[in-house]
């Protein structure tokens, strides 16, 4: 389509649906055939972002891992923005106890600041905190800031920024998915809530953090 305000002729996004002027930055919302042409260009990992080392197919057998990996690509496809996701994550799991972040639950975001004072640069923002479940509850969790994610345990903090997350390792040990960054298990997004949906959401948000963060970031391999 021609751009309305220049006339020029307007590119696809990939993240939002839209059509995009590459001369004036007019949006427009991208309908009909369109959208669902994009929708089919981008059901598979972006190559711009991910070298695929594996088949993912092996895993859509199992439920809860396949709607992790769906969540995942839906997530960095259609939603496509940081802020996208945090208020997809805002809307649909509100009230799932095991995460806080900006109005739910916010005095464990708080405590967290205070306990990790040490740890979190000053003008570093947390995001979100993700509980590992029912029993580490409060006492091993990970946050993710807008520049890493931090893994707490009992004795020691691991942390990956997200600008430097090379790798991406799929476990899935009795359909739990939990990937793995830069092939540690310390560094491990394991499953969130029951669905798989929510984890799936988490692992798209820090890798659009680390694109954003480093623009001319590697690729990641998946793995
Ligand atoms: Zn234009």
């Amino acid at each position: 389509m021609k751009c309305i305000n220049c006339g020029a002729e307007c590119e696809l996004t990939k993240s939002l649906l839209k059509w995009r002027c590459p001369f004036c930055d007019s949006l427009y919302d991208a309908e009909g055939e369109d959208a669902e042409k994009i929708r089919e260009k981008y059901q598979e990992f972006d190559p711009e972002m991910f070298v695929v080392e594996r088949d993912f197919s092996e895993f859509m057998d199992k439920k809860v891992t396949a709607t992790n990996i769906k969540s995942l690509k839906r997530c960095l496809n259609e939603l496509g923005s940081v802020e996208e996701i945090l208020s997809y994550i805002r809307r649909t799991h509100s009230n799932c106890e095991d995460i806080a972040m900006d109005d739910i639950r916010e005095d464990m975001i708080n405590a967290c600041h205070e306990r990790l004072a040490s740890i979190l640069e000053p003008s570093e923002k947390l995001l979100m905190y993700i509980d590992r479940g029912i029993f580490f509850k409060n006492k091993e969790y990970y946050l993710i800031t807008d520049k890493r994610s931090i893994f707490v345990y009992k004795k020691k903090n691991p942390f990956v920024y997200h600008k430097d997350i090379s790798s991406l390792k799929l476990e899935s040990f009795m359909d739990t998915p939990s990937w793995e960054i830069n092939q540690s298990y310390e560094t491990a997004v394991g499953n969130v809530a029951i669905t798989g949906d929510l984890s799936g959401a988490i692992v798209a948000l820090i890798i659009l953090l680390g694109f954003r963060n480093d623009p001319n970031k590697d690729r990641i391999r998946l793995i």
